[in-house]
């Protein structure tokens, strides 16, 4: 039986006279690795942040784990990083992993291995301060797996880096989904989302464009109403 690990339905969300999220449906199954990719403003921080309950829907609705939790108890099993990473600077990474061990009420026992995952065993007793906006983003990623959440959830993880550093997000994000974890990866690069999602979902001005695998959108690209201004900007 498959297993729906995110279901919205029918989303909304209004700011005044904009409308951020306009009709958003989505199901996001265990195991699949989904992009929503739109250009700025097209309203993936803002679904993301109704999904996490930290901005109020206008209406519809969103399930997870099929409903059978509350969802500040499903929320325990969700692992998001959608603000810059921000730590103690004058604590190392390992210190700093500790510290969210100890607010969450988390075995220490996982902190080696996720440091791992990341690519920061190496770099573990090193201050925060002295990290590369990568590693940065990167130790962001290690303590959002303490967990061990059934998905992650990812904001424009990749902004602001350089090659190498988009580089090694994309390996790090492909080898978490390939252990098992479902992730989410909100986007604006159309290419990042062919390289590393299975399915996606593309939004323009808050309303669906197309929600399917990402085979077929490249398939069919351009049999969907996207204009050539809006593939630039994505
Ligand atoms: P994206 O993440 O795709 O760049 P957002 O979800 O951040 O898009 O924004 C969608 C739309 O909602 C934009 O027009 C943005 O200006 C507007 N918006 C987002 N947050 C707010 C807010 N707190 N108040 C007013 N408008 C907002
Ligand atoms: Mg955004």
């Amino acid at each position: 039986m498959k297993s729906t690990i995110l279901s919205i339905k029918n989303l909304h969300k209004r700011y005044g006279k904009i409308h951020a999220v306009n009709d958003v449906s989505l199901d996001i199954q265990k195991g699949n690795v989904y992009g929503i990719l739109g250009p700025n403003g097209s309203g993936k921080s803002t679904t993301l942040g109704i999904v996490l309950n930290v901005v109020n829907k206008t209406s519809g609705e969103y399930h997870w784990f099929d409903g059978t939790l509350e969802t500040h108890q499903a929320l325990k099993k969700v692992g998001a990083i959608i603000e810059r990473p921000n730590f103690y600077p004058y604590m190392t990474a390992k210190e700093n992993l500790e510290l969210v061990c100890k607010i969450k009420g988390i075995n220490y026992s996982k902190i080696e291995e996720k440091l791992e995952v990341v690519g920061l065993s190496d770099r573990k007793n090193s201050k925060f301060k002295t990290f590369s906006l990568g590693m940065k983003q990167r130790l962001a990623i290690a303590s959002a797996l303490l967990n061990d959440p059934e998905i992650l959830i990812l904001d424009e993880p990749t902004n602001g880096l350089d090659p190498q550093g988009i580089h090694q997000i994309r390996d790090i994000i492909k080898l978490i989904a390939s252990q098992g974890t479902t992730i989410l990866l909100a986007s604006h690069l159309l290419d990042e989302v062919e390289k590393v999602c299975s399915h996606v979902l593309v939004l323009r001005y808050g309303e669906i464009l197309y929600n399917g695998t990402v085979d077929d959108m490249i398939a069919h690209e351009g049999h969907f109403e996207l204009q050539a201004e809006d593939m630039e900007r994505l």
